[in-house]
């Protein structure tokens, strides 16, 4: 077995190509976050969150460019149901479209009154509504936004009507929600927490929670404790196994729970997604690098 993959559990071997190699495809940032993959544009965004940069990476020719500086200190991304790209944003504090004429739009800067803390990572339902998690980060220093004192008392996962601007609290037992993601089947809502970068004690983590009949999340269970450093962002691929960000590594899971094997990585790992045209690429943002692999898994959601 090759240095490429750890193997735990026999079920991860179903889903590596074993002469297929990691690859750096781009390095020169300082944190780089929030990768999307832009299917009409055959190209990948990503964030560089310190340098205030969107970046986009043509997949046709392999380029790195800028594709947007400053943009309000992006974090995380994801695609709506329309091919729009979702943004968080740390220093505008919000959630903000892409919109098909080219305008980015605030969708949601507030709740209850109060500004939102800094948006870190989203995912969106397919009746279209936004989930996306609101810890302190882009507000605890000014490295990746803006300092400010919270005005909310917690850090919390919110549900976003974009049609309303509606937005409720769905998740309020972390403290410090980061990456998040559905099964495919949407039952489960997976969070990860990060809360141990502000409690010593706090044990990094990934909890489940399943999605009742009314469409909300109920009491979250406990899914997989990091196995070094922190869980970060992470995604489903079609048969619900979880790729997450772990340190240096993207860390595999079974839907049971269960840590099947790894991808080793050379920099700290912050968040993934799968790209490419049959959507069987892992795109992974590593600290100052872009990475990708081709898997024998493909995108949740993704229909050949
Ligand atoms: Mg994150």
């Amino acid at each position: 077995m090759s240095d490429t993959y750890i193997v735990h559990d026999p079920r991860f071997s179903a889903l590596f190509i074993g002469h297929a190699r990691l690859e750096r495809l781009w390095t020169g940032g300082r944190w780089l976050e929030g990768p999307v993959y832009v299917p009409a544009a055959k190209s990948l965004l990503f964030s560089d969150i310190p340098n205030d940069a969107l970046m986009r990476l043509d997949e046709c020719d392999g380029s790195v460019g800028v594709f947007e500086r400053p943009c309000g200190f992006h974090n995380g991304h994801t695609l709506d149901r329309e091919g729009r790209v979702i943004a968080c944003e740390h220093g505008g504090r919000r959630i903000s479209r892409l919109d098909h004429d080219g305008i980015w739009r605030g969708l949601a800067d507030r709740f209850e009154g109060r500004r939102l803390n800094s948006p870190n990572d989203v995912v969106v339902h397919s009746d279209g509504s936004i989930w996306f998690s609101d810890p302190t980060y882009g507000i605890d220093s000014h490295y990746e936004g803006h300092r400010a004192s919270p005005e909310l008392s917690s850090c919390d996962v919110y549900r976003l009507d974009p049609r309303t601007g509606a937005i409720e609290a769905v998740v309020t037992d972390m403290l410090r929600p980061n990456g998040l993601c559905f099964s495919p089947d949407e039952r489960t809502l997976y969070v990860s927490d990060t809360g141990r970068t502000h409690d010593r004690d706090h044990t990094p983590c990934i909890r489940a929670y399943a999605i009742g009949p009314d469409g909300r999340p109920g009491e979250g269970r406990h899914f997989a404790a990091s196995p070094s450093g922190f869980f970060d962002g992470f995604r489903s691929d079609d048969r619900g196994h979880l790729w997450a960000s772990n340190a240096d590594a993207v860390c595999v899971y079974a839907p049971d729970g269960t840590h099947i094997g790894s991808i080793p990585v050379p920099e700290m790992v912050s968040n993934l997604c799968f790209g490419g045209q049959k959507r069987n690429r892992l795109y992974i943002t590593a600290q100052t690098s872009l990475y990708a692999i081709y898997v024998n898994a493909h995108a949740c959601g993704f229909a050949d």
